[in-house]
């Protein structure tokens, strides 16, 4: 079998992902999904083998998992798993169908409304566009007047798809969240630590090893199965009461500033999840 990989830049994710499948025994074809112009037909791509969506795109993985799946092709993670993951309201709506523990959240379409939902919740709340990683332009809102600024500018901004206001709780945390990898299975897992409340490793916070409790492990995959992940990082929230909660999962799993720290090997688990589903 030839495993085709689809990538946006060839970084350490995709190279280490490349190599482990090669020690598998798999051909690796790596394609830039700005080169690919695929028919919208059944018509097969290439061999017809397994995907590897690996676009940093998320209107690249969105159409292309959707179109290599009506041509027949095994796309990991699914076209559902990456519309749903790349939204951060859909995500959230996902979760709350599956009764996965979250933060309360609301969606809105116009600033007063927004606001006099945030007044009646408490401040301080949570704001963030339901597209978008790397906790760019997630903001937390202490009070009425921030409130009003965030919204006027989040429906006077960008486009039609830009106009949804995603609000959720802010959780007081006790200086870090949690990142557990589900690859088919809970496999470990990092705690990100910084002095500032968004802790993303993109925007400084320090990587570390956590072992993964039991109860951890299985609400990261009952998440998982809520938006049909195979491969992917689930974000937990935990309160300083110890209460954990699911905030975002995450369809294209990163590692390269990590896997120092943690020591997961998940280039080699996700070759090997490759290898078991094409049995
Ligand atoms: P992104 O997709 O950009 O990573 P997240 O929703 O994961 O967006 O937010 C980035 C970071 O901001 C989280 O890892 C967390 O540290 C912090 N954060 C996000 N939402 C909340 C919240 N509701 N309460 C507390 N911290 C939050
Ligand atoms: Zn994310
Ligand atoms: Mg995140």
């Amino acid at each position: 079998h030839e495993v085709h990989l689809v990538y946006t830049r060839l970084r350490t994710e995709e190279r280490m992902l490349a190599d482990a499948l090669r020690a598998r025994g798999f051909g690796v074809r790596t394609h830039a999904d700005s080169e690919l112009v695929l028919p919208l037909s059944r018509e097969r791509w290439q061999d017809g083998g397994p995907v590897l969506m690996r676009s940093m795109s998320f209107t690249r993985a969105r159409y292309l998992s959707s179109i290599l799946e009506v041509k027949g092709s095994r796309v990991l993670n699914t076209a559902h798993c990456i519309a749903t993951c790349g939204d951060k309201a859909l995500t959230t709506l996902a979760l709350a169908r599956a009764e996965v523990p979250i933060p309360w959240a609301f969606v809105g379409f116009e600033e007063e409304a927004c606001v006099a939902q945030m007044q009646e919740r408490g401040f301080p709340v949570v704001t963030k566009p339901v597209l978008g990683s790397w906790g760019r332009m997630v903001a937390r809102v202490d009070g009425v007047h921030a409130a009003e600024g965030m919204m006027s500018m989040r429906f006077e901004m960008g486009g039609a798809q830009d106009h949804v206001a995603l609000v959720q709780q802010y959780i007081d945390k006790p200086g870090y969240d949690l990142r557990v990898y589900v690859i088919g299975k809970s496999v470990g897992g990092m705690r990100r630590r910084s002095e500032h409340w968004v802790t993303n490793t993109a925007r400084g916070a320090v990587p570390e090893r956590y072992e993964v409790p039991e109860s951890h492990a299985r609400l990261a995959e009952q998440a998982a199965r809520a938006v049909g992940g195979e491969m992917v990082a689930v974000d937990l929230l935990e309160t300083r009461a110890g209460e954990v909660m699911v905030n975002e999962i995450n369809h294209c799993v990163e590692f390269a500033r990590s896997i120092e720290f943690t020591g997961i090997p998940l280039p080699e688990l996700m070759a090997d999840y490759v290898r078991e589903t094409l049995r």
